[in-house]
């Protein structure tokens, strides 16, 4: 894929750029790597005031950067601005929370045994380098939830973003400098998939984490598991939206359309699988429907269009490819189903609502990332919860239900990073994010998510000390 920035509204090139070669490369990461001693020897209040002024400078540059990322990626220019204040949001959080989430702890260890300590301390070190292999679905936000607490953890960053969207690369790279962090401390590589292989192998490089499909996440790991270093990765998802009998079926609809199509579809928590109790099908499939007919797909910087175009060509050739491979096999599409016309130049799809989905079709076990809908028939509350999980994702799942037996079965038994009752799920810095099954391991935000980059380490004093 060439590094460059082409609108996907019209198709049109609009900045091409060279990668980085090996030379360039070898500087980075020794600059990342010279980067960590001085890193790691200032304060938590020192780097809370460098992340601070990051998320002034970011809360400066929302319009320029929200137009970028609209122009680099399709997202609606208004989703644009919220992701932009969201990672200055994030940013705070971490620069008032990080010095609490990682204080030195003093377990005892009486109760089970009198280890000889006089003391016992655990500390929350940083491990050194990252690499960060980034999407381009929140091309802002999906770098600032690992940047933010990597680098309050006292670590240095190396961003390999997606090749579509290079600008934004750059301005992150730029955002982290002119905040005041010191040189190296946070930098972007200008490179390709091909180039990650030989960057994560290098003994400079201390662990990677990954966002984006399972194919580059299964490639990063084998690569990291080589190598012996720690990885985390954010990968697909195909989240249930369930919706039973007891759930106020007008508003599930409602906030099913968003959580569908947010980001034009493409984004890893959007709900997929619409899970519906017979009782309230009809009514909810109407509505929904309705509501996903009703949306206005077309140039993304216009400030009342709801859906822009797909980011890459290829991503809108996997949606199509999905819902024609369902249609053929006996689904129907309710609404949408193909190319809206008048818009022949991005690569737009229309809001699409399938149903008589069964599992020989690619949709009911695929990603479908794209403004596309599939919507279930169940009997019960048993069928609702073996349906909720017959995917090898399980990233994260909504739950429409005010019967809290019904509650709490699904509590119990969604395969999956999170359940969210009554309304939609959504990332906040001080909770939890990731998944189980294929959509990955380990935890961004939160305090589980800074302290996935931390060598965390047991100091043990004698007592004749
Ligand atoms: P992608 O093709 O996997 O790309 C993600 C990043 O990985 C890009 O920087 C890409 O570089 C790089 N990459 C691709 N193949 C690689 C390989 N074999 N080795 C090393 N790096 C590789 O994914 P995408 O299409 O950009 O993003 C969509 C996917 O991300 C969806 O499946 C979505 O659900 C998932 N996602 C997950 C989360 C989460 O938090 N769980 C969040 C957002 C998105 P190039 O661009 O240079 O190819």
């Amino acid at each position: 894929m060439p590094i460059a920035t082409i609108n996907p509204a019209t198709g049109e090139t609009l900045k091409t750029f060279e990668a980085h070669g090996p030379k360039e490369i070898e500087r980075r990461i020794a600059l990342a790597r010279a980067a960590v001693d001085e890193q790691q020897s200032l304060d938590f209040d020192t780097r809370a005031r460098l992340l601070n002024r990051a998320a002034a400078l970011l809360d400066e540059d929302q319009e320029h950067i929200a137009r970028t990322m609209t122009i680099e990626m399709g997202k609606p220019i208004a989703a644009a601005r919220a992701e932009a204040a969201k990672c200055a949001k994030a940013m705070r959080w971490y620069a008032r929370h990080a010095a609490d989430l990682l204080a030195d702890e003093h377990p005892s260890t009486q109760d089970v045994d009198d280890s000889g300590a006089a003391r016992v301390t655990v500390r929350y070190r940083p491990l050194g380098v990252v690499l960060a292999v980034m999407p381009w679905n929140f091309p802002l936000w999906q770098v600032v939830r690992f940047a933010a607490p990597a680098l309050m953890a006292g670590n240095t960053g190396l961003l390999k973003h997606a090749s579509n969207v290079p600008q934004t690369a750059l301005y992150l790279d730029d955002l982290f400098h002119r905040a005041g962090w010191p040189r190296g401390c946070f930098q972007t590589l200008l490179v390709g998939a091909g180039a990650v292989e030989g960057v994560l192998r290098d003994p400079r490089i201390a662990a990677a984490t990954l966002t984006g499909s399972e194919p580059a996440g299964s490639s990063v790991a084998a690569i990291a598991g080589d190598e012996v270093k720690k990885t985390v990765l954010e990968l697909g998802g195909s989240d249930p939206f369930v919706v039973m009998s007891s759930a106020r079926v007008e508003q599930a609809a409602d906030t099913a359309v968003t959580a569908r199509v947010q980001n034009n579809g493409q984004s890893c928590i959007a709900a997929k699988r619409f899970i519906v109790h017979t009782d309230v099908y009809d009514a909810f499939l109407q509505r929904f429907t309705e509501g996903m007919s009703r949306l206005t797909v077309g140039d993304p910087l216009k400030d009342d269009v709801q859906i822009g175009p797909l980011a890459l060509e290829a991503g809108r050739s996997d949606v199509e490819e999905l819902v024609d491979d369902a249609v053929a096999h006996g689904a129907t599409a309710v609404c949408g189903g193909r190319r809206p016309s008048g818009l022949d130049r991005g690569w737009f799809y229309e809001p699409t609502v399938l149903t008589g989905v069964d599992p020989s079709m690619r949709i009911h076990r695929e990603e479908a990332f794209g403004p596309v809908a599939t919507v279930y028939r169940v009997a019960d509350l048993d069928e609702a919860v073996a349906l909720a999980n017959d995917t090898p994702f399980g990233l994260s799942s909504n739950v429409w239900t005010r019967d809290k037996d019904e509650m709490a079965r699904f509590a119990r038994d969604i395969e999956a990073g999170g359940v969210f009752f009554n309304g939609m799920t959504a990332s906040h810095p001080a909770l939890p994010f990731g998944g189980a099954k294929r959509s990955g391991y380990g935890r961004e935000l939160s305090a589980h998510g800074i302290r996935e980059f931390c060598n965390i380490t047991t100091l043990w004093y004698g007592k004749e000390q």
